[in-house]
């Protein structure tokens, strides 16, 4: 199922006490074989591709691949944006048919990042689509190491002045590397607004920090790292591997599919998604329309 209302989806992991990884994938099997691991575990999964991804796997190509597989799924698949390199990337994407999208506005000073997110959000709800903030810096890869905790206060104005739907929370993690997260500051920050919240650099995060940060209001939790090791990895063996009849490049994409795979297949049960395809989907089919944007103060 390719959803297309990402309210209800992102509600529904928020009620039922999960979160959901967003893999990146950048081509058919990295897809194919994240979509078998959440058939696998019956477990609602998204799909991303930040900027990198979309220049790999083409602009024209790439988001009509991801629909296609995603309405072959027999679970709920969301197709995400992840890091834009530019603003227009934003609306390219949504205009690609995508129901979900991230301002990359961490960076920036906190009034220009509201204001930024503002306007992404007006565009973006009028397509139906949710946008995903971030605050503070995950550092690491493409954000030069620089990381910057995201603090309670400026996520309750991010949220209740710019009307984005989901928030990503500079709270330890960082971009493919191992982290601890600081449990303290991300509750603060669950206090303090209802917003559904987003953990970047998920690869690394301790499975412990994973499992306790799962109550506090986070829903989305990114893996980009640990998929590309697992299929770097498995292209490396597999080509290595006698395959009988099999085209050997058959067999060595079909050995890497497949420790995409488990790696995927363990990130979903160990944020809980499992068994909650079949309940979310009925939810999504029953429902006539998404729910409505909370409602933004503009200033
Ligand atoms: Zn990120």
């Amino acid at each position: 199922m390719y959803v297309t209302k990402p309210r209800l989806f992102f509600d529904f992991a928020l009620k039922n006490r999960f979160a959901l990884p967003s893999f990146n994938v950048c081509n058919l099997e990295t897809a194919r074989a994240v979509i078998e691991a959440a058939e696998a575990e019956d477990a609602p999964v998204i799909l991303q591709t930040y900027f990198g991804d979309l220049y790999y796997g083409g602009f024209d190509v790439l988001p009509q691949l991801l629909r296609l597989l995603a309405e072959q799924a027999r679970v709920p698949v969301l197709v995400h944006q992840d890091h834009p390199d530019r603003d227009q990337m934003i609306l390219r994407t949504l205009r690609s048919g995508y129901y979900s999208v991230m301002y990359d506005g961490g960076h920036l000073p906190l009034d220009e990042n509201i204001r930024g997110a503002t306007y992404i959000a007006e565009v973006a709800h009028g397509m139906g689509a949710v946008v995903e903030a971030e605050l503070g810096q995950f550092g690491g890869e493409g954000q030069g190491g620089r990381v910057e905790m995201a603090s309670p206060e400026e996520a309750k104005r991010m949220v209740e002045e710019s009307g984005i739907d989901t928030l990503a929370v500079a709270v330890g993690s960082v971009h493919g590397q191992s982290s601890r997260l600081d449990l303290k500051l991300l509750e603060e920050i669950a206090e303090i607004t209802p917003a559904p919240l987003v953990l970047h650099g998920g690869s690394g995060i301790h499975p412990d920090d994973v499992r306790k940060a799962i109550p506090m209001n986070v829903v989305k939790v990114n893996i980009g790292a640990d998929l590309v090791r697992a299929w770097m990895k498995g292209l490396q063996e597999g080509a290595l591997l006698e395959g009988g009849h099999e085209p050997p490049h058959h067999v060595a994409m079909k050995h890497a599919g497949a420790k995409v795979t488990e790696v995927a297949r363990a990130k979903l049960s160990l944020m809980g998604g499992s068994h909650q395809a079949t309940p979310m989907q009925r939810k999504l089919e029953e429902a006539v329309a998404d729910l409505q944007p909370s409602q933004a103060v503009v200033v």
